[in-house]
C-alpha cells in the first residue's frame, strides 16, 4: 500500500470513528477566512470552531487549539493576517474539551507558548481527556496529555503587553469551564469582551444524581450568575454559533457600526441558554422522583 493511500485510509478510519462518537461535523474542519474583530482581537478558527488572536507588542495570546488536524489552519491563518505563530506566549482555551483542546500539544511545540488553564479542567488536560464526566471512557474524545505551565483560578488575570484578560470560572458544562473577559479600544472608545466558555447541556448529560458531578446543577447556575453579572459589548464564545459568527462576519462593512458589538444578542443568548437548561433540569428532576 502506498504511503498516501495509507495516509487517506487512516484520515478515513479516525474522520469516521470521530463522526460517529465525539459528534465531530464538518463545519468544524472546513476552513474560514481569518479578519480582525475588533482592536487586537482576530478570528483564527474554522467555520465551527472558534480561535481567536490577541496580538501585542510584546507576542500573542491564542485563545483555542481545536482539534490536532486545526492547528495548520489556525497557524496559516494567523501568517495570512501578518503575524507570526512562534510569536504565540501564551495559550488558553474555553473548556477541556476535546473540540477546543486537542492541538494544545502541537501549538505549544511549535510555539513554546506556556498553557494556562482554570484549575477544575487542569487533571483531564494533562490526563489527555481521561476522568471527564461524561466522556471519559470515550476514546474518540481523548487527546495528547498536555502539560500545564500556570493553573488558573477564577478571577485570576493573565497579561501580555498591554492586555489584561480575565479568567471566569464558569463551570457546568466542564468542571472547569472558563469565560474570558477583556476590554478593547477602537476609534477611542473602550469596549468589554465577552468570549464564552459554554453554557451548553449536551446530550446525555446527567444534572441529576450525577456521580462523578454531584455539583453539575448548581455549577450551570453559578455560570449563569456569572454571565448575566458580566458586562458585554463584543459577544464571542467557543463555537461561533453561540453568536451568529458567520452571519455576523458577512455584515462586516467599512463604515458601517461593527455587527460584533451586539450587547442584546448577549443578554438574549443567555437567557434563552438559561431557559434551555432550567427546563433540562426540571424533566431530569421530575423523572427521578
Ligand atoms: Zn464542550
Amino acid at each position: 500500500m502506498s504511503k498516501i493511500f495509507r495516509l487517506f485510509i487512516i484520515t478515513l478510519v479516525l474522520a469516521f470513528a470521530g463522526g460517529a462518537l465525539a459528534q465531530e461535523t464538518p463545519d468544524w474542519t472546513n476552513p474560514f477566512p481569518p479578519y480582525r474583530i475588533i482592536g487586537n482581537i482576530y478570528y483564527v478558527g474554522s467555520q465551527g470552531l472558534a480561535a481567536y488572536l490577541i496580538t501585542t507588542p510584546q507576542g500573542n495570546i491564542l485563545i483555542n487549539s481545536n482539534l490536532e488536524k486545526s492547528v495548520p489552519m489556525i497557524r496559516d491563518s494567523v501568517e495570512k493576517l501578518g503575524f507570526h505563530f512562534s510569536d504565540t506566549k501564551i495559550l488558553l482555551i474555553s473548556h477541556a474539551h476535546w473540540d477546543h483542546c486537542s492541538g494544545s500539544a502541537a501549538v505549544k511545540e511549535l510555539t513554546g507558548a506556556k498553557y494556562m488553564v482554570m484549575d477544575a479542567d487542569v487533571p483531564e488536560i494533562e490526563a489527555g481527556g481521561k476522568g471527564n464526566f461524561q466522556y471519559g471512557d470515550n476514546p474518540t474524545s481523548r487527546y495528547q496529555p498536555t502539560k500545564v505551565d500556570r493553573v488558573l483560578h477564577d478571577g485570576d488575570e493573565v497579561r501580555l503587553g498591554d492586555t489584561v484578560l480575565i479568567a471566569h470560572l464558569t463551570p457546568g458544562h466542564t468542571k472547569g469551564t472558563t469565560t474570558w473577559t477583556t476590554k478593547v479600544t477602537e476609534a477611542g472608545k473602550t469596549y468589554n469582551v465577552v468570549i464564552i466558555g459554554s453554557p451548553n447541556v449536551n446530550p446525555g448529560y446527567k444534572l441529576v444524581n450525577n456521580a462523578l458531578y454531584p455539583q453539575i446543577a448548581s455549577d450551570y447556575e453559578r455560570m449563569f450568575r456569572v454571565l448575566k453579572s458580566l458586562p458585554c459589548d463584543v459577544f464571542l464564545g467557543a463555537h461561533g454559533n453561540y453568536y451568529g459568527m458567520e452571519a455576523k462576519y458577512s455584515r462586516m462593512k467599512p463604515g458601517e457600526p461593527n455587527p460584533f458589538i451586539d450587547p442584546d444578542g448577549y443578554r438574549s443568548y443567555v437567557a434563552e441558554r438559561e431557559q434551555t437548561f432550567r427546563a433540562e433540569l426540571a424533566k431530569q428532576t421530575a423523572a427521578a422522583r
